[in-house]
């Protein structure tokens, strides 16, 4: 396992000598909704729940490690460890309650360093992931996958730090250039997760009442003129079923085939003129 030493070293047990080895190919940057520093987010992972992240920055941009790079951490869902051994390397940083505020400047040059380091040292490619398990440097709400039932982490003023500063450091930091092949990644719906959250009945328990792909097909039916703004929120309720069902009458299908239930056609159409792929 590797410890960073940039990091404040907090191993965390028995997590850090139970969970499975994971071959890193993949960061993926956190906003925790709490100011803490990166003891207390240790204490946190220690006394209150299992769901721990390898990498924690306060503010000030001290960073403490809970776990080693070459060991699962749990704040990723599907991309902690997959079938193939590989995983992801996990960072939650202090924020605000709502993970609204932008990170601070020492926040930045920490994410940077530690993004060249796991370069250096378990080579991630410089380059954003272009899905949920491409090898490379992300955000939590960059791939549905990364979450359970969606997320809003992190909030938008981090999401464009990440794709100003923090990714553009990391590739200048680690002597790269960065590269014009790769196309800016575009958000990826699950049309398996869609269709769960459409048709399912969100007072149920464990049902996933807002799903970030559910927000960006929201977000394509406001842009149609569906939907109306305020009704875009992560939420497949009634509004958004009408709403998806004129998109359908729209590309000509009928009765029961405009039924407001996303299929891949009708969704990879509405993805193509918003920006958005179908997996
Ligand atoms: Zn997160």
């Amino acid at each position: 396992m590797a410890w960073y030493p940039g990091a404040t070293k907090r191993e965390l047990q028995p997590e850090s000598d139970a969970q499975p080895a994971i071959r890193p190919t993949q960061l993926i940057c956190h906003s925790i909704a709490a100011p803490w520093t990166g003891q207390r987010i240790y204490e946190y992972w220690r006394d209150s729940t299992n769901l721990e992240s390898h990498f924690g920055l306060s503010y000030d941009g001290s960073l403490f490690q809970f776990i080693g790079t070459q060991t699962r951490a749990d704040a990723n869902a599907s991309a902690n460890r997959r079938s193939d051994g590989t995983g992801a390397v996990s960072v939650e940083s202090a924020s605000n309650l709502e993970h609204t505020d932008p990170w601070t400047d020492a926040q930045i040059d920490s994410l940077i360093r530690l993004g060249v380091w796991l370069h250096q040292q378990h080579d991630i490619p410089l380059r954003v992931c272009r899905a949920w398990d491409d090898p490379g440097f992300g955000y939590h709400r960059l791939f549905a996958k990364w979450s359970i039932g969606g997320t809003a982490c992190p909030g938008d003023a981090r999401v464009a730090q990440f794709n100003d500063r923090v990714f553009p450091g990391i590739v200048a930091g680690a002597g790269g250039s960065p590269s014009t092949s790769i196309p800016a990644p575009r958000p990826a719906v699950d049309l398996g997760d869609l269709v769960a959250a459409a048709t399912s009945d969100p007072a149920r328990a464990g049902t996933p009442v807002t799903y970030e792909g559910t927000r960006t097909v929201e977000n394509a039916l406001v842009a149609e003129g569906l939907l109306a703004q305020n009704l875009a929120d992560g939420h497949y309720g009634t509004a958004t079923v009408r709403a998806y069902a004129e998109w359908q009458r729209r590309l000509g299908y009928q009765g029961a085939d405009a039924d407001g239930i996303p299929g891949r056609d009708s969704l990879g159409r509405l993805g193509a003129q918003h920006g958005f792929t179908v997996v």
